[in-house]
């Protein structure tokens, strides 16, 4: 006889529970039917009918089976008698069997779990919720999960209705604030940047079939946030539904600093890594080095290159972290230089934009050098000119070693900072910058920090760690 043919005592025991559970589903499922009957007086005729009947009854029949299947996974959990309480360690003994209800995007799903309590701690707990991974309050994780995912699209009121419409389940506006502000809060740039192995598939996907390694831009650049003061929060408590009067605080934009890793893959921009703050730029050089030290940019798989404006301190964090990253001034960021002494020198002539024109196009093919030169020969007839020369020659100057674009083209590095703007504005603008929306500084990083995971392809893990925090606190 073939060992294929023994078959163990273990899974003849799994083949029957697994029957007991199946007819425990059917008995659902006919309760379920049951309701339907009641329904069925007026028979649905169309599609779009039945589908609405269907839809209504759907978390009665979705919601029951997962309850038959928590109370078959947990029964031992469900019909513990004692257990040794979790601070003093004592023997205790299971008392009153003890129903809750809690949501889930499934339905209600009801739990009946004996209540265990400690007359010496003067503590209670329920060995079945942590076994299920029960969170606090009514809703569950895929409640919260599925409202994240909405609210770091679109503003809090249209969450609301939108999920009640896909879901067919409420959430209200506060809880929605309140939930998204925990999953969101102290989240650093580590806890939403893609692991090393993520970033090392994404490398390889755009190395295929290259001879050179690929280019990963880092690009570093501000956003403006509207902000509110802390003090326009109301004081009193239990008044909290209550917004902020608009006339006791002022609104400030602020900077949200932020950088963004990129591939280039041709034409095609690759994401890898967005963090937007509104921070100092001591912490974003921080976040920064955190980056760095973590290990997760692979600088010998791939050609580092930062793109950046003149800003002194962006350049200073990079030539204190990526000294060997090759260094680009944007290329179109030189043109605002180079319009405003052409204006003050030409006027609104055509001259004027022939002169700009013919700038950029040596700035181009890299001959930095001339048009240095050239600034240096010209005759300014005004202090205006003579000043918006100086300007721009001490800015080309200083970046000179950033504008060999000529090289740089060759070596398929980027000219513009377009990866960062792009970043800044679907994380930062679309979502922070709404009309009549200022944000507490503390609630726009949150929502900044989700949206980053978001892009990030972070999401689900800081979701896992939400769930770790929750179960921290509740022990
Ligand atoms: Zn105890």
């Amino acid at each position: 006889m073939g060992a294929a043919e023994v078959i163990s005592f273990e899974e003849v025991r799994a083949r029957k529970q697994w029957d007991t559970l199946r007819h425990q589903l059917h008995e659902r499922f006919d309760q379920w039917l049951d309701t339907l009957e009641t329904q069925w007086h007026e028979p649905p005729a169309t599609l779009p009918e039945m589908t609405a009947m269907v839809w209504n009854l759907r978390q009665q029949l979705t919601g029951g089976i997962t309850e038959a299947i928590v109370a078959h996974v947990h029964r031992d959990a469900h019909d513990r008698t004692q257990v040794n309480c979790p601070r003093c360690d004592g023997v205790l003994r299971a008392q009153e069997v003890v129903c809750r209800t809690v949501e889930t995007l499934v339905g209600p799903v009801q739990l009946e779990r004996p209540y265990f309590s400690c007359r010496l701690c003067r503590d209670g707990c329920y060995p079945f919720d942590e076994a299920l991974g029960v969170v606090a309050g009514c809703k569950q994780l895929d409640m919260h999960q599925a409202m994240v995912h909405l609210v770091t699209e679109v503003p809090y009121d249209t969450a609301q209705a939108l999920f009640r419409g896909l879901t067919g389940m409420s959430y209200g506006s506060e809880r929605m604030h309140t939930v998204t502000n925990q999953v969101g809060e102290k989240l650093t740039v580590l806890d939403v940047a893609p692991s090393r192995e993520e970033l090392l598939r994404r490398i390889a996907s755009v190395s295929a079939g290259h001879f050179r390694r690929p280019v990963l831009v880092l690009g570093i650049d501000g956003a403006y946030v509207p902000t509110r003061p802390d003090s326009a929060r109301e004081p009193q408590e239990g008044r909290r539904h209550r917004r902020a009067k608009r006339a006791r605080w002022r609104g400030q934009w602020r900077d949200a600093k932020g950088f963004r890793f990129y591939l280039l893959d041709g034409e095609r921009i690759v994401h890898v890594l967005s963090w937007h703050q509104v921070q100092s730029e001591e912490q974003l050089g921080e976040a920064l080095k955190q980056i760095k030290e973590a290990g997760l940019i692979p600088e010998d798989q791939v050609r580092l290159c930062v793109v950046c404006d003149g800003a002194e301190w962006i350049w200073k964090h990079v030539q204190a972290l990526f000294p060997q990253a090759r260094q680009v001034l944007d290329y179109y960021h030189c043109a605002q230089y180079l319009h405003r002494v052409a204006k003050a020198h030409y006027g609104t002539s055509v001259q004027a934009v022939e002169w700009v024109e013919a700038t950029m196009t040596r700035l181009y093919l890299g001959k930095v050098g001339l048009v240095l030169g050239g600034l240096r020969r010209m005759q300014a007839q005004s202090d205006e000119a003579a000043k918006a020369i100086a300007n721009c020659w001490d800015y080309l100057d200083a970046h000179r070693g950033r504008t060999h674009y000529r090289q740089l083209r060759r070596g398929g590095y980027p000219l513009g900072s377009g990866g960062i703007e792009a970043s800044n504005k679907f994380i930062c603008h679309v979502r922070l910058q709404r009309s009549g929306a200022w944000w507490y500084e503390a609630n726009s990083n949150h929502m900044l920090a989700l949206r980053c995971a978001k892009y990030n392809g972070t999401l689900d893990r800081v979701f896992v760690r939400y769930q770790q925090r929750l179960r921290e606190t509740s022990e």
